[in-house]
């Protein structure tokens, strides 16, 4: 598959379409639960977790970009963050544990 010549700058949600900026409509895939990080889909319905916002990228994109957790190029290891990374209810993003890293992989310093 080659790359779509008319990707716009402003994609819409893949979803539920809304732009950039916009809060999901209810019941979108992509959406996520703000208290857990997880889809939004599974919170529960006692959950008064806020709205979340499409932002022009997959939710935890760009955690990956900025852990440097990337598949490739434009690939971001989103297992990698749903079970590394915490999720941090206040500032609505993935963190990186600090202490418990594995240099198994040898992140370079
Ligand atoms: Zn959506
Ligand atoms: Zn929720």
């Amino acid at each position: 598959m080659t790359a779509a010549t008319t990707t716009p700058l402003e994609p819409p949600c893949p979803d539920c379409q809304v732009g950039i900026g916009k809060a999901h409509i209810e019941g979108c895939d992509v959406a996520r639960c703000l208290a857990t990080g997880l889809q939004r889909l599974g919170h529960s319905e006692s959950c008064r977790c806020p709205r979340d916002v499409w932002t022009g990228r997959w939710p935890g994109e760009s955690e990956c970009l900025e852990f440097g957790w990337m598949l490739g190029p434009d690939l971001p290891d989103l297992n990698r963050l749903l079970t590394t990374a915490a999720w941090d209810p206040v500032a609505h993003r993935w963190t990186r544990p600090g202490h418990q890293d594995t240099t198994a992989e040898g992140a370079p310093r």
